[in-house]
């Protein structure tokens, strides 16, 4: 009888002994893994945009309306075309940037070269380009079926990194750039204490995955970094090329 109750001790007691220590065991570790847990801040709820269209808390510099939010380089009004919701680089009126600066952004762009592609070759085919803060190039070209050096191509940042990958669409077919862009950071003496970055998404797929920028985008030579603000504006290039642009929208980034 007195053995049989040691079994049963044995056989019923220690499973549950042992379960009393996992639990402890597991208790340990679970506020083991609490030490890591980041509560604060909040992350912002943002309603995404449908499809493509702007999500709640971008500054929306073009949406086919008008031209309100861009100038040309030189401060008069932006002198390029707007026709049916399409805005469309007007050859030989120079660069428009925006009125506003900015500094770190998350950028959304969509572009469309002319179909007329007769007798236009390589840098001379759909070329435009997107400029942040006026000084780092995105190229935008027609790299669709249209060999240039590959870091002129569609997607380059120009002179500096080649895509990843062509993700050309024909021309005459929109396409989109989504850019996030970490600025630059100089010290009190002009020294860099932290170069630029771009990730950019071509038509949604990857072509450049936080990739260091060597300076502001030069045609001939080497890039050097020169100090400048914190926020300058976005610039669109004149290339001579009646390339279009639509919905056009911007999100600062971490406080600057
Ligand atoms: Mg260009």
């Amino acid at each position: 009888m007195t053995r049989l109750l040691f079994f049963a001790i044995v056989l019923l007691g220690t499973p549950s002994l042992l379960a009393a220590q996992d639990n402890e065991a597991f208790q340990r570790r679970l506020e083991a893994s609490r030490k890591t847990e980041v509560w604060e801040p909040v992350p912002p709820v943002v309603t995404p945009g449908l499809w493509t269209l702007p999500p709640s808390d971008a500054i929306v510099l073009f949406d086919g309306s008008g031209l309100d939010q861009w100038e040309s380089v030189d401060g008069g009004p932006a002198p390029w075309q707007v026709t049916e919701g399409v805005l469309v680089v007007k050859a030989g009126t120079g660069d428009i940037q925006t009125r506003m600066a900015f500094g770190d952004v998350q950028l959304h762009i969509e572009w469309k070269t002319p179909v007329d592609t007769a007798g236009r070759e390589g840098q001379a085919r759909g070329n435009s380009g997107v400029f942040l803060m006026g000084l780092y190039e995105v190229q935008v070209l027609d790299s669709y079926r249209n060999r240039t050096y590959s870091n002129g191509q569609a997607g380059a940042i120009y002179k500096q990194h080649i895509p990843l990958v062509n993700a050309c669409r024909p021309p005459g077919e929109w396409q989109s750039y989504d850019i996030i862009f970490t600025a630059p950071r100089f010290g009190a003496d002009g020294s860099v204490e932290q170069p630029a970055f771009f990730t950019v998404f071509h038509n949604g797929v990857l072509i450049h995955n936080h990739v260091e920028v060597k300076g502001p985008t030069v045609w001939i030579g080497e890039p050097k970094y020169a100090p400048h603000p914190d926020k300058l504006p976005l610039r669109l290039q004149d290339h001579g090329n009646p390339v279009a642009y639509r919905n056009i929208w911007i999100r600062p980034l971490s406080g600057n």
